[in-house]
C-alpha cells in the first residue's frame, strides 16, 4: 500500500469539509481554536508511520483518551469493570445525565463521560495516579517523551466542569465511585487535556491493530481483550453517531471534542485524523469524511 498517495487523495477528498462545524465551545480553552487545521497519520503494524497535512501538530486528545483508559483498566483488572459499567450504545449525547438515574448509576458504556469517569476511578484505585499512568503509557507507545498535559485545557475544563461533576456526584450517590469525586474529576480532566499529534496517537494505538502487542514489542493486552476494546469502539466510540460512523467508515473508532479520531484496521494499521470543526454530536466533520474516504478507497474496513 502506498500510504502517502492514499493519504494525499484522502486529504483532497476531505478538504471541502475542513473548516465546517464548530469547535468545542463549552471548553473555553478550545473555543478559539483555528478550524482550518487538518492532519492524518497511518501507523502500519510493521511500525512505520506516514502522514499528511498537520499530522505532527499536537492537539487536545479529549475523549480519545477513553480508549486508552479502558485498555489500561482491562490490562490490570480483567473483567470486573463490567459490573460497574455497561457495554451497550447509549443513543444519547456523551455528557447526558438522563439514562444514568434510570439505570441506577451504571453508565451504558465506558466511552460516554459517565462511563469514562468510572474507568478513571478504577484506574486511580489500581495505579494511585490515573492521569500520570496514562501519560506514561502514551509517551512510551508513541515513542515521544514530549507528549504532555496541557494545564490550560485541564483548568479550563475544571472551571467549566459542572456537567461532569453532576455525572460523578450522581454515580457516587449510587456507590459507583470508590475515590472522592474531586479526585476522579481531576484525573479525568488531566487525561482529557493530554496534547498529542496524529502521528503520536496512531502509534500509541498500534496495539489495537497488533492484537495487543505495543510498538515497543511488549504485550499490553491479550488478543481477546483487544477484540473487546475494538468492539466497544465500534459500537460506542462516537456516541449517538456510532451507527452513522459504522455505516460510513466501517471501523472501530474513538473520537474526542478536540477534533481527533483514532480508528483501527485490525491486523493492518491504526489511523488518526484531526480537524477541529465538530458536528452536533461532537465528532470531527472533516475527520469522519477523511476516514470514510480512506476505507472507501482502500476497501479496508471490518465489513
Ligand atoms: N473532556 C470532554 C468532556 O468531558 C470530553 C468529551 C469528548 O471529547 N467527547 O466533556
Amino acid at each position: 500500500m502506498d500510504y502517502q498517495a492514499v493519504l494525499e487523495e484522502v486529504a483532497a477528498t476531505a478538504a471541502p469539509q475542513v473548516g465546517r462545524g464548530q469547535p468545542a465551545g463549552y471548553i473555553p480553552a478550545l473555543a478559539g481554536v483555528d478550524l482550518g487545521g487538518f492532519g492524518m497519520a497511518v501507523a502500519d503494524v510493521d511500525g512505520s508511520v506516514t502522514g499528511v497535512g498537520d499530522w505532527q501538530v499536537p492537539f487536545s486528545i479529549q475523549s480519545v483518551s477513553k480508549a486508552f483508559g479502558l485498555a489500561l483498566v482491562l490490562a490490570r483488572d480483567g473483567e470486573s469493570l463490567w459490573g460497574r459499567v455497561g457495554r451497550e450504545p447509549s443513543g444519547t449525547a456523551f455528557n447526558s445525565l438522563v439514562q444514568l438515574e434510570y439505570e441506577n448509576g451504571i453508565p451504558r458504556n465506558p466511552f460516554i463521560n459517565a462511563g469514562a469517569l468510572v474507568v478513571t476511578d478504577r484506574l486511580q484505585s489500581l495505579t494511585g495516579d490515573a492521569s500520570t499512568s496514562m501519560l506514561d503509557f502514551l509517551c512510551t507507545q508513541s515513542g515521544n517523551p514530549a507528549v504532555s498535559f496541557d494545564p490550560q485545557v485541564a483548568s479550563s475544563e475544571s472551571e467549566h466542569g459542572d456537567r461532569n461533576a453532576a455525572l460523578a456526584y450522581l454515580m457516587a450517590s449510587y456507590g459507583n465511585l470508590d475515590n472522592p469525586v474531586p479526585t476522579v474529576l481531576d484525573h479525568y480532566f488531566w487525561q482529557c487535556s493530554i496534547s498529542m499529534s496524529c502521528r503520536d496517537l496512531a502509534l500509541a494505538g498500534s496495539f489495537l491493530a497488533r492484537q495487543g502487542v505495543g510498538t515497543d514489542g511488549s504485550r499490553l493486552l491479550p488478543a481477546r481483550d483487544v477484540k473487546r476494546v475494538n468492539a466497544v469502539m465500534l459500537t460506542c466510540g462516537t456516541y449517538d453517531a456510532a451507527g452513522d460512523f459504522a455505516y460510513r467508515v466501517g471501523l472501530p473508532g474513538k473520537s474526542g471534542v478536540g477534533g481527533g479520531i483514532l480508528a483501527v484496521v485490525p491486523g493492518r494499521c491504526t489511523l488518526c485524523v484531526w480537524s477541529p470543526g465538530l458536528d452536533l454530536r461532537g465528532n470531527s466533520v472533516a475527520g469522519v469524511a477523511a476516514l470514510d474516504a480512506f476505507t472507501s478507497l482502500t476497501g479496508w474496513s471490518v465489513f
